[in-house]
């Protein structure tokens, strides 16, 4: 395990509109406030196509899935973090049947509107160091 402590002084708020790609937005603000090192603090809206990415397996190497949906989706929650400008970001979708999540891809197309807060950590480094198994983790000074 590795721990740290970090300060969040400021945020960016992104207000996303018809049509507008979740994670490319968010990409795209991250490189135009600069944002280092950070978390997302608060995310929903509506989707009207998704792409989520998981694993379905339990032994290395991880096999994985994409799931793509097109049809009206609540965002329930969005969270990642940010380590050296790069997101890392999970959602978590429902229809009237049941909840979807996974890791955010491209293909997350915004319905109606989707709200995100992301939080501007200061005074903590982050950066993603691949272990012998190739997974990126995250290590904090
Ligand atoms: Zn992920």
């Amino acid at each position: 395990m590795r721990t740290g402590k970090g300060k969040i002084e400021e945020t960016v708020i992104v207000s996303l509109d018809k049509g507008e790609d979740v994670l490319k937005s968010l990409e795209k603000a991250i490189d135009k406030y600069d944002v280092q090192h950070g978390t997302i603090l608060s995310g929903y809206g509506t989707l009207d196509k998704s792409t989520l990415h998981m694993v379905t397996t339990t032994g290395f190497p991880p096999e994985e899935y994409f799931d793509n949906k097109e049809q009206a989706l609540e965002v329930i929650s969005l969270d990642g973090i940010i380590a050296d400008g790069e997101l890392h970001a999970h959602i978590t979708l429902s229809d009237t049947e049941r909840a979807y999540g996974g890791h955010l891809e491209p293909g997350c197309r915004t319905l109606y509107l989707c709200e995100i807060v992301i939080g501007i950590f200061t005074e903590t480094n982050l950066k993603r160091v691949d272990n012998k198994q190739d997974i990126p983790e995250l290590h904090i000074n």
